[in-house]
């Protein structure tokens, strides 16, 4: 239960108990459809004339619409609702440091069009490589009514001034991307870490997770995320920066990371790790350090290829990660016991392999008996990108803010 916070509270009015009501009948409408008014009744405990007038308000807002008729054994056949998939469209933009992914999603995050192009170096160049290109988005769907944007970066967002902060990876300095995208496209921007965005997906558009209130998504690529949810709700911290354990000291002066601190979990977990501890094998095995060897090292990418046709030192080098990425997801199940962590990136493609591996330095680090489940993502359902969806979809959809 939540305390009272008597510096900033809102108090019930009719108004607030409609807004609830709404909320509740518009989720119902997203995970029953197509559903009958008198489904939604017996759903949510309202009256039948109550549901009726909301879903008016619905259709007429043109949130919902009414399709086909159901069937009923005897008497006239109900008309069944479902969400608007014509009428809203969310465009979502992934910021990764070399590429930039732009898609324009509807109600249920399914992607109707989707581009991407290289993340400039330069924050002032990304708006103006961005912005034309969202403008022709809206130009080749003008039949959309366009709810927002929503952008998941590898980085922090203030939670007061919504600018981008500590992203040592993108190596963009602090900046403001909120209000020039605003200015370009004259619709609402939510920017949101891309672990917190994962974290946002699971909860949103994941079937496993329905039931699920204490998760934690833990982003594996150029760097080491991790978004929580605690009770249903994002931790975010005074500053917005809750969540950086990739940057929590695993090895005691350990390797230098690009934060400046010493040791951090992603340094030796995050993509590029596998890549030099098979950099070093291979220096190893042939018995003379050469710096030459480490610059013509494999990318992440041919060393993925490399472990799944069953190379023996590829995979040794993912067997290594894994190892520490157990370190670190143990460190998030005991001080967090969460029912489910899920793990997103391109290294779950290997998770028959390092799953169990993960699976059993935790098991060896955690004390009390737990039940978090450590669970893969599929990389193909684009979990960074469905987040940035689920940003602006909670808007409309999210619980309200009241007392
Ligand atoms: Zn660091």
């Amino acid at each position: 239960m939540r305390k009272i916070d008597l510096s900033n509270f809102q108090v019930a009015t009719s108004e607030t108990a409609r807004d609830i009501n709404r909320r509740i009948v518009l989720n119902l409408i997203r995970s029953h459809q197509p559903v009958s008014r008198a489904d939604l009744a017996r759903h949510s405990g309202l009256q039948r004339s109550t549901v009726s007038l909301i879903t008016e308000q619905l259709i007429e807002e043109r949130w919902v619409t009414e399709g086909a008729n159901g069937r009923v054994p005897r008497g006239r056949r109900p008309r069944l609702l479902h969400l608007n998939q014509e009428r809203v469209g969310i465009i979502g933009i992934n910021v990764r440091p070399i590429k930039t992914a732009i898609a324009l999603a509807d109600l249920d995050a399914r992607f109707v069009a989707q581009e991407s192009l290289p993340t400039a170096k330069d924050p002032k160049q990304f708006i103006a490589d961005v912005a034309p290109r969202l403008r022709n988005l809206f130009k080749l769907h003008p039949e959309i009514s366009y709810e927002g944007i929503g952008v998941s970066l590898p980085g922090r967002i203030d939670a007061a001034t919504q600018r981008l902060v500590f992203a040592p990876n993108l190596g963009w300095g602090e900046v403001d991307l909120k209000t020039p995208l605003e200015a370009a496209t004259g619709l609402p921007v939510e920017l949101e870490n891309a672990a917190n965005a994962c974290a946002l997906a699971e909860v949103w558009f994941a079937r496993r997770t329905e039931t699920v209130h204490n998760l934690v998504a833990v982003t594996v690529s150029e760097g080491i995320g991790v978004g929580v949810i605690v009770n249903g709700q994002l931790i975010r911290g005074t500053t917005g920066a809750a969540g950086e354990f990739g940057h929590i000291t695993l090895v005691e002066d350990g390797l230098v990371c690009a934060c400046g601190n010493r040791g951090c979990w992603e340094m030796y977990a995050s993509n590029s790790a596998p890549v030099r501890y098979y950099t070093q094998a291979a220096t190893r095995g042939r018995n003379r350090p050469d710096s030459r060897t480490q610059a013509s090292g494999p990318s992440f990418d041919d060393l993925l290829r490399l472990a799944e046709q069953g190379d023996r030192k590829a995979n040794e080098a993912f067997d290594q990660m894994a190892h520490y990425l157990g370190a670190g997801i143990a460190m998030l199940v005991v001080g967090l016991a969460p029912d489910v962590v899920v793990v997103v990136g391109e290294v779950t493609r290997l998770w028959k392999r390092i799953g169990p591996a993960i699976k059993q330095v935790v098991e060896s680090r955690v004390f009390s008996h737990a039940s978090t489940r450590i669970v893969p993502t599929d990389p193909s359902a684009q979990p960074r990108l469905r987040g940035t969806i689920a940003l602006i979809l909670q808007k409309h959809f999210g619980a309200p803010a009241v007392a």
